[in-house]
């Protein structure tokens, strides 16, 4: 974690974000938005994924973002990687850290992957021994974890044992991600308690949806619980793959909001994250579900406060 921040917000929403809006979104604006992102005092900004191409079209200009974004001290900039052929490309772009990413549900994993999560596994491995001969730093996303849309709840011991898998295969940050945003902060608490007996809770992030209006109340459950590391994008872009129309990953402002409130440093501008939303919003042309951006563009109608 960054010196002196008691929370670390991580930024997914050019990769996370944008690859689940239906608007496409041209380079040359995807790394405006990221430079402005650089200088709200976000630690983290996760900028696309070296999948291929063919999978997720909205992120196939992967280098060429990671090449035009504007390089900040502090900033630790990621991006996924599904495989060696995605890594490779990575480290050609200039990465600073790989993420990579599994699911908890073996039906899910299948029809995402097309692989059983042991074969993910021992691909990843492989990325992750490269990555580390290269000096890298890896962040792990563990998806489905409060629930699965194939095979409903997930065993609070497959979580775990993921988790610790994980751990031990290299991964220096698990994000545990509320994929279809159905949890509830009971549960939040109950499964990282027990994941945390397995690993240690500094280690573990919470990546919370929105869909079901529960994503910041799960979050404080997670503070309160030990977690400081969370994933939000600006805006609460994109979506959830398995419903459509619904609310994406909470919104990185209110996150933000929460926090700062609360007395908990999050090293980031409320003031300046709020203004990437409204601009990235202006670019999507849609409504984002974000309540501070809601917020500030109620206040500007009125001509009062931003
Ligand atoms: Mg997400």
């Amino acid at each position: 974690m960054k010196k002196g921040l008691d929370v670390r917000i991580c930024e997914v929403g050019p990769r996370d974000g944008l690859q689940n809006e239906q608007q496409p979104i041209n380079t040359e604006t995807k790394v405006a938005w990221i430079n402005q992102l650089v200088d709200t005092g976000l630690p983290y900004i996760e900028l696309t994924s070296f999948v291929h191409p063919k999978w997720i079209p909205a992120l196939s200009d992967a280098r060429e973002v990671v090449r035009g974004v504007r390089k900040k001290q502090n900033v630790t900039f990621g991006a996924l990687v599904p495989n060696e052929r995605g890594l490779e490309r990575a480290l050609e772009a200039g990465i600073d850290e790989i993420a990579i990413s599994l699911s908890v549900s073996e039906t899910h994993n299948r029809k995402n992957l097309n692989q059983s999560i042991e074969q993910t596994c021992s691909i990843l491995m492989k990325v992750i021994n490269e990555a580390k001969s290269a000096g890298k730093s890896i962040r792990g996303y563990l998806s489905m974890v409060f629930g699965c849309p194939y095979e409903g709840k997930v065993e609070i011991e497959q979580i775990s044992s993921l988790s610790y898998r994980l751990l031990e295969m290299g991964v220096e940050e698990i994000s545990l991600g509320d994929t279809i945003g159905i949890a509830t902060p009971n549960q939040v608490e109950e499964v990282l308690k027990q994941v945390s007996n397995q690993v240690p809770i500094t280690r573990i992030a919470l990546h919370p949806h929105d869909t079901s209006g529960t994503a910041l109340a799960n979050t404080f459950a997670a503070y309160k619980v030990g977690v400081r590391a969370f994933d939000g994008s600006v805006g609460g872009l994109g979506g959830c793959p398995y419903a459509p129309g619904a609310t994406g990953n909470v919104a990185t402002e209110d996150l933000v909001y929460m926090f700062e409130g609360m007395g908990v440093d999050t090293g980031v501008q409320l003031e300046k994250v709020t203004q990437c939303a409204l601009w990235i919003q202006s670019k999507l042309k849609r409504h984002l579900p974000s309540h501070r951006l809601q917020m500030a563009l109620a206040q500007q109608k009125k001509g009062g406060v931003k």
